[in-house]
């Protein structure tokens, strides 16, 4: 008695949809920072809810908030070491 082989494709790994906070840079809320990318723009914002502090980044079609985000980051810490 043999097994047959299945042809099933392997089950592709889901990632949740979680709420898309960060941390702010400015005033160092918790999950403050809320991202919205526009894909057909390809502009990615980050804006945080308790400052006001914002950012937009040029993004691409696969393109993460997280993406952005670090883009500020960066932009944040270029800032203070000019
Ligand atoms: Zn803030």
């Amino acid at each position: 008695m043999g097994k047959r082989k299945s042809s099933k494709p392997p089950p592709k790994t889901q990632r949740p949809k979680l709420d898309i906070a960060f941390n702010c840079p400015f005033c160092n809320s918790n999950k403050s920072v809320t991202a919205t990318l526009d894909y057909d723009a390809g502009v990615g914002s980050v804006v945080c809810n308790t400052c006001n502090e914002r950012f937009s980044a040029k993004i691409h079609k696969l393109s993460e908030a997280v993406d952005v985000y670090s883009e500020w980051i960066d932009a944040c810490e270029a800032e203070n070491t000019l």
